[in-house]
């Protein structure tokens, strides 16, 4: 009987240490940062910065859970306020919960084949990569080559556009 115990308990620790974790990225915040993005279907640790003894106000609703300690599961886009404390005095912060893929379209990107954040734009005689193909650095360049990062021969990003 005692055997079957300790089997049994050997069995649920195993379970507990096999279980998916979800990995939670930290997030740092200046005290009284009116804004926070974070991104449907993770989590994070959001920390604020040079503060002690920070409790937030637990709230769980359908979008998103924080808890005491900041730690905040955001599940569904939205928009929402959360509160904390540093000491006495309180905090409000307005979260900004984005959809998981950027696909809703900012239309941001000029180009509809290259709507990958990855992609880098260069010249065959530069020595940088540039993260857009309007920086103002490749305005007179006639020949400007993109690409993945990985495939780019250029080492150092320009500093006008990164
Ligand atoms: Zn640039």
């Amino acid at each position: 009987m005692k055997k079957r115990r300790i089997l049994f308990i050997t069995f649920l620790l195993l379970l507990i240490f096999t279980m998916p974790v979800m990995a939670a990225s930290t997030k740092k915040i200046k005290k009284g940062q009116k804004k926070l993005t974070v991104t449907a279907g993770r989590q994070y640790i959001i920390k604020v910065k040079n503060a002690k003894s920070v409790k937030w106000t637990a709230k769980k609703t359908s979008k998103y859970q924080i808890t005491k300690k900041g730690v905040l599961k955001a599940k569904k886009p939205g928009t929402a306020t959360l509160s904390y404390k540093v000491g006495s005095k309180k905090y409000k912060i307005r979260l900004v919960i984005k959809k998981k893929s950027s696909s809703s379209g900012s239309g941001s990107s000029g180009n509809p084949a290259n709507t990958n954040s990855d992609t880098v734009y260069w010249t065959p005689g530069g020595e940088v990569y540039h993260s857009t193909a309007r920086c103002p650095s490749l305005a007179r360049s006639k020949t400007i080559l993109s690409g993945s990062l990985s495939s780019c021969p250029k080492n150092r990003a320009c500093k006008n556009c990164h």
